[in-house]
């Protein structure tokens, strides 16, 4: 598959740090694919995806996303293009279901018929019924419910790219593997270019066509498809 996303000898040295976080990672992502980036606590993995949607900027080297280096890429522009979900979903309290999964199109400017629409057809997509859950607010939700919703909001404007930080590390394990497995379903039919952090080896097996082995300072030790790295 062709390059979607790449990285070019990044690196990143949080203000008021010695030690990079990320020291010359060089990486392409695939279109098309779950990317999983596996590796201990601290090692660098979010600092990765931060630097993928310019959260932060790196201290050094290139992101090519699509062709474009992200430096030159208007913010709004590369938010409508890459959905971020992390473990913590952080759903605004005060707002329904529906407005907390459309705040990306709202800042594209999609009309109400349009958000009702895109919004009801992702909660069916994330298995919830809209019915139900439209105009519930998040402390109605369970944590698995939450995750659903983060899932379907980070897709509400349809980006190519999906970041997903742990997504379903804060959920209970049998609640877990359904999602994970709802997901794989979804991502069949959507074929998304995904990065998909964990730390956990089997999550990372289970969810990744390829698995990118970090050690500390986001350091490559092993990129493989998952068949390769068991038999390692
Ligand atoms: P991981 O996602 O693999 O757990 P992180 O990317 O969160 O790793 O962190 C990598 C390193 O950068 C760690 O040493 C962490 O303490 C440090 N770090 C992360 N965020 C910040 C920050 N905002 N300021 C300073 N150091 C940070
Ligand atoms: P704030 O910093 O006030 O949360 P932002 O403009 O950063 O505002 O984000 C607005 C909304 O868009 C938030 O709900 C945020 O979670 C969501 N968001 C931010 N970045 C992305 C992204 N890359 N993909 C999808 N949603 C995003």
């Amino acid at each position: 598959p062709r390059t979607m996303i790449h990285l070019d000898k990044v690196s990143k040295v949080y203000p008021g740090t010695k030690v990079p976080a990320v020291e010359d990672l060089t990486l392409d992502i695939p279109e098309g694919e779950i990317l999983v980036l596996v590796g201990p606590s601290g090692c660098g993995k979010s600092t990765t995806l931060r630097l993928i949607n310019r959260m932060i900027e790196p201290s050094s080297g290139r992101i090519v996303f699509d062709g474009e280096d992200v430096t030159d890429v208007d913010a709004d522009r590369l938010r409508r293009r890459i959905g971020y979900v992390i473990q913590q979903i952080g759903l605004f309290p005060h707002m329904t279901i529906t407005d907390n999964i459309a705040t990306v199109p709202r800042m594209l400017g999609w009309d109400d018929n349009r958000i009702t629409a895109r919004v009801d057809e992702l909660l069916d997509l994330v298995g919830m019924d809209p019915s139900l859950y439209r105009d519930r607010y998040p402390k109605e939700l369970s944590g698995g419910q939450a995750q659903r919703v983060g899932v379907a909001r980070a897709l509400a404007a349809d980006p190519p790219v999906m970041l997903m930080d742990e997504p379903f590390g804060a959920i209970d394990p049998i609640t877990r593997d359904r999602l994970q497995n709802e997901f794989l379903r979804v991502q069949a039919d959507l074929k998304k270019t995904i990065v998909f952090v964990t730390h956990d080896i089997d999550e990372a097996i289970k969810m990744g066509d390829r698995i990118v082995v970090l050690k500390e300072r986001s350091q490559i030790a092993q990129f493989d498809t998952p068949e390769r790295i068991l038999a390692h």
